[in-house]
């Protein structure tokens, strides 16, 4: 007979991973025969840069680079990284206790609160957020308070609101944030730690976007403000800056003791990045600043695309500065929903984009575009979507 055999009361909490549900709706379109635009999920389309796969190619051929990683990664690539991270944000590093290379920040970011929460801790999170947060939260037991991010503050946490919380073990940031794509000044950072200073609170910033900003202005790090590095840890990525998605590098930086806990938990589960691909991110570290600022442009013009495309039809959105997501107010039509908003997309025009709802609660009224499809790609979409808005 066989067994019966049920998920964990943890797993059960989970609710279904929102693009799953979005994909799910997508290929059902596509077996249909529909061609259909997908401006759904964040994945850069653009091919890694070439240098970077030549890299890996002669790091692949080499049986040194065949072993077990060293759990804290190649010396080098931590070396590399803090070089990056001075030129970058005039911030210096410890390669040996202030860097951990990861498979991919989202692990990172997954693996460090089975390092830091006892069950019921309180943990921090704006709304709407980057979805992969909060089920890892759950998972090591602790209890999330959600502070809502509103268009009136520019998609920064209301900071009066947030010193009012007590006994709050930490708390997560992302600028520029995934959905709403908006970035964090210097004075925001410095008023952030001078409260989590006072609260003694450990900050989590997740820089995935560091490079894909507009209009010239390169975001600040947390780690830029002074005595930052006495409670914050920030996680960044070479999926969007260097179109590596697939191939999971990124790195965690900042507070020893969180990098060590973190590590700690990593040794228990992974055996770190395959060390051909460390090679490879080293060398993606020392990509030309042209080369990236061509990314950066190809996703300025699709955004301005977008944006004036959709003007005409009377949507005004405000433009991002960074991430390469576009963060739109519903139309009128729509009555603040956004998963009818996304289904009728998907129904009338072959769009799909993601529903606010899925990121939060005070992401409903708002749908998400990724402009990670080609410029003519989107010139279509907004030329169907005049079926849809007018
Ligand atoms: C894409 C993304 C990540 C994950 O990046 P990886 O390094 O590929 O794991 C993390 N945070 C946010 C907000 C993202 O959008």
């Amino acid at each position: 007979m066989a067994v019966e055999i049920e998920f964990s009361d943890r797993l059960k909490m989970v609710p279904p991973y929102l693009f799953v549900e979005i994909d799910k709706a997508k290929r059902a379109a596509i077996a249909e025969g529909r061609d259909v635009i997908n401006l759904g999920i964040g994945d850069p389309d653009s091919p890694t840069f070439p240098h970077i796969i030549e890299s890996l190619k002669k790091a692949v051929e080499n049986p040194a680079n065949h072993h077990y990683a060293l759990d804290a990664g190649l010396p080098e690539l931590r070396q590399e990284i803090a070089g990056w991270f001075k030129k970058r944000f005039e911030v210096s590093l410890d390669p040996n206790n202030e860097i951990y290379p990861l498979i991919g920040s989202k692990e990172g970011l997954a693996h460090l609160p089975l390092g830091i929460i006892n069950p019921g801790d309180k943990v921090l999170l704006t709304d709407p957020c980057y979805p992969a947060y909060r089920p890892t939260i759950n998972f090591a037991g602790g209890k999330i308070v959600e502070i809502p991010l509103k268009e009136s503050k520019d998609f920064l946490p209301d900071l009066e609101r947030v010193a009012e919380i007590k006994n709050a073990k930490f708390m997560y940031i992302n600028y520029p944030n995934n959905p709403t794509a908006a970035i964090a000044t210097r004075e925001f950072y410095e008023q952030l730690v001078a409260i989590a200073r006072e609260k003694g609170m450990i900050l989590i910033s997740d820089m995935a976007y560091s490079e894909i900003y507009f209009d010239g202005e390169a975001p600040v790090s947390i780690l830029e403000i002074e005595g930052a590095k006495d409670l914050a840890i920030e996680f960044h990525s070479l999926s969007k800056t260097y179109n590596m998605a697939g191939w999971r590098v990124g790195w965690a930086c900042g507070n020893p003791k969180l990098i060590q806990a973190l590590g700690k938990v990593k040794t228990n589960y992974d055996s770190g990045i395959f060390q051909a691909i460390q090679v490879a991110a080293i060398d993606a570290l020392r990509t030309p600043d042209a080369e990236v600022d061509d990314l950066r442009r190809l996703y300025e013009e699709r955004r301005d695309c977008l944006i004036n495309g959709v003007r005409n039809y009377g949507w005004k959105i405000t433009p991002p500065k960074a991430a390469f997501y576009v963060w739109a107010k519903l139309p009128k039509q729509f009555n603040g929903d956004s998963m009818l908003a996304a289904k009728t997309f998907l129904e009338k025009a072959d769009i799909v984009a993601t529903p606010g709802i899925g990121f939060g609660n005070s992401g409903e009224g708002y749908i998400r575009m990724a402009l990670t499809v080609s410029k003519e790609r989107i010139t279509e979409a907004v030329d169907r979507l005049k079926n849809v808005l007018s």
